[in-house]
């Protein structure tokens, strides 16, 4: 097989814990370059900006972006008009209109944008999508519970506007639900939990509707301590569907219906393949509805205070 040039750029904790180690397995993709503030890595030439990569690299066709959703879109944007194929990790940007022009000039150049949603290549969720597919879904209760000391520490840009706050994490059980539930949801309501010394949520309550009184809850809550919860339950005419450990784990009606995975196994390959397939295909994939219903929160959402957060990195704690 010969294998395709790429390059990350923003080498934080998703490019190095899930893309490296997903293109350094094999498959289509070889690292060829990085774009990192902060040096890059032993071995690979690293270049401080994508524009710098695009005019010094015209034999680098792909770059996938791991950088926080506030600077992505001047950058993606850059690289397609430069010709460059481009994946982005989730969120796929800071706004909707933003990801719907990079979307629309990758058709005006003939390439690839893939805008990704890693949950969905969780082992259970391609299962969960075959059986829901011919129900009446009547409700859906989305636990996302974690605790962000842990997850997130000295990430300031979360807790920036345009950085989802805890509907960072929540945005992966947006993007599974929307894959797998047979038909439309929206939000219908939501409460925001604020700190009062940031911009974004750390915890948020959203009810959904959909069609033929379909209900549903989300709880978000990026204080819980202990194991994550990361769970998606869906009531239909016919039985009812958990999904648990963040889509990879499928029961129905209590009964195990699938592998039974870790968090995040298999997922980024999953999506470097899909990248692989999207390319040869000459086509895209940007499905926004997650980044619209989190959008839809924002516009909808009651705003409560919260009490201060203090990040364990700047606190010293970690
Ligand atoms: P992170 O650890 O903060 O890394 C982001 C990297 O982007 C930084 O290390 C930095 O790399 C680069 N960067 C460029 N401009 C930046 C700016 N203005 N502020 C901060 N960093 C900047 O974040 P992450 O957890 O990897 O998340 C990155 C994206 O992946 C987010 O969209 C997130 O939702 C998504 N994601 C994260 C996880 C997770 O578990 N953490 C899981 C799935 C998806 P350089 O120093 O190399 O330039």
């Amino acid at each position: 097989m010969t294998r395709t040039d790429i390059a990350i750029v923003g080498l934080g904790k998703i490019a190095r814990d899930q893309h490296l180690p997903a293109i350094e397995a094999g498959g289509r993709f070889r690292l060829a370059a990085t774009v990192s503030r902060s040096g890059g890595m032993d071995g690979v030439q690293n270049y401080e900006s994508v524009e710098a990569l695009i005019s010094a690299r015209p034999d680098i066709g792909v770059v996938s972006f791991c950088t926080p959703p506030q600077v992505r879109y001047g950058a993606a944007r850059a690289a397609l008009e430069a010709g460059r194929h481009v994946m982005l990790e989730k969120p796929p940007g800071a706004s909707v209109a933003e990801v719907r022009d990079l979307a629309a000039l990758a058709e005006l150049q003939g390439l690839t944008l893939f805008a990704t949603w890693h949950s969905r290549m969780a082992a259970g969720v391609d299962g969960a999508k075959a059986w829901l597919s011919d129900k009446a879904v009547r409700a859906v209760r989305i636990d996302w519970k974690e605790d962000v000391r842990v997850w997130h520490p000295g990430q300031a840009w979360i807790w920036q506007a345009g950085g989802l706050g805890v509907f960072d994490p929540g945005i992966n059980a947006l993007s599974i639900l929307t894959e797998i539930l047979p038909g439309a949801v929206h939000v219908s309501e939501a409460d925001l939990h604020v700190p009062t010394n940031c911009e974004t949520p750390i915890a948020a309550d959203l009810r959904l509707a959909g069609p033929g009184g379909m209900a549903g809850e989300v709880a978000l809550d990026w204080l819980a301590e202990g194991a994550p919860t990361w769970t998606i339950r869906v009531r239909t005419h016919a039985g009812e569907l958990t999904l648990e450990k963040g889509g990879s784990v499928l029961t129905i009606d209590g009964a195990g219906a699938g592998e039974d995975a870790a968090e995040l196994q298999g997922e980024y390959p999953r999506l470097y393949a899909r990248m692989a397939e999207l390319i040869d295909g000459g086509t895209s994939d940007v499905d926004l509805r997650p980044l619209e219903l989190v959008a839809d929160a924002f516009l909808l959402g009651r705003r409560t205070k919260a009490a201060p957060y203090h990040d364990p990195v700047e606190t010293g704690e970690r």
